[in-house]
């Protein structure tokens, strides 16, 4: 193929692909088809894999113990079972995240440039339930049953070992430790507890074992600062946990829940598809 036919080839993908979410810059959308357009030739994926959202794409490569694939609008695990990508509803903001669908985990990019999170910048907050279950468990004792015990400094935690995240969270306890001035903000920490949000309908990342909440009293939450605030309310923002702590965290696959608009500082959860994620 001359590179005149693969650049038209790349832009009408790239143009279908804004179509069909218009969130999705041309210039991600074509690095994304590369990426499918090289699954293709190994056949990891087999079929038509040019057409795989990019979303989707991300989700296979870091989670490739879940063994997902794609197909027709599905993401589809070994075992059958299917998950709708895109149920095509335009969302509110907080619809958005109580009723997430796989596309909408990918409607926001996580900032890891910004010292303050911009208004109703949430990357990670939405969170596809059916898919948090398929890889986690369906219950409480299913995800118990799948994690197993860190130390968190002297302290023992539980952490999910699904997508190697408790063996992640090693390696920032191991690169943490030579950090000692960083330790008032460690402990004591807390994990895994089947609940929904507080306030809200929809399930805590706590509920996976995939989430670890480092010392309160050195924290903040958005809705202590603001009582009764709505969700799409203007919100103060207020955070003590020092950058370099964070860093650690992000540099082996959690996002922070201080780079939300709705601020959690104390939140840290697995997450490497958002820090993955281009679209
Ligand atoms: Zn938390």
């Amino acid at each position: 193929m001359n590179k005149m036919n693969a650049f038209l080839i790349l832009y009408f993908i790239a143009c279908v692909g804004c179509v069909s979410n218009p969130r999705v810059k041309a210039d991600d959308a074509a690095t994304g088809v590369e990426t499918s357009l090289k699954q293709d030739s190994s056949g990891r994926n087999g079929g038509n894999v040019a057409a795989i959202p990019a979303g989707a794409r991300i989700l296979i490569d870091v989670y490739p113990d879940a063994g997902m694939k794609y197909k027709d609008g599905y993401i589809v695990f070994p075992d059958g079972e299917r998950i709708l990508y895109d149920d095509g509803k335009k969302k509110s903001f907080t619809v958005m995240l109580d009723n997430s669908d796989v596309e909408d985990m990918f409607g926001m990019r996580y900032d890891t440039a910004s010292s303050k999170p911009g208004y109703l910048s949430d990357a990670g907050r939405s969170r596809c339930e059916a898919l948090f279950k398929k890889m986690y468990g369906k219950s409480a004792s299913e995800v118990a049953s799948r994690m197993e015990t860190v130390d968190w400094f002297g302290q023992k935690i539980k952490f999910t070992k699904v997508n190697g995240a408790s063996s992640q969270l090693g390696k920032v306890v191991a690169e943490l430790k030579t950090k000692p001035h960083l330790a008032k903000y460690l402990k004591p920490a807390s994990t895994f507890y089947w609940r929904n949000v507080r306030g809200a309908k929809r399930m805590s990342a706590h509920s996976y074992g995939i989430a670890i909440d480092i010392n309160v009293k050195m924290s903040d939450y958005w809705l202590w600062a603001n009582k009764g605030k709505g969700e799409t309310a203007k919100i103060l923002y207020k955070n003590r946990i020092p950058l370099e702590l964070v860093r650690v965290f992000e540099k082996h696959g959690f996002v922070w829940g201080g780079r939300w608009y709705h601020y959690d500082t104390m939140h840290f959860e697995y997450r490497p598809e958002q820090l993955a994620n281009k679209v």
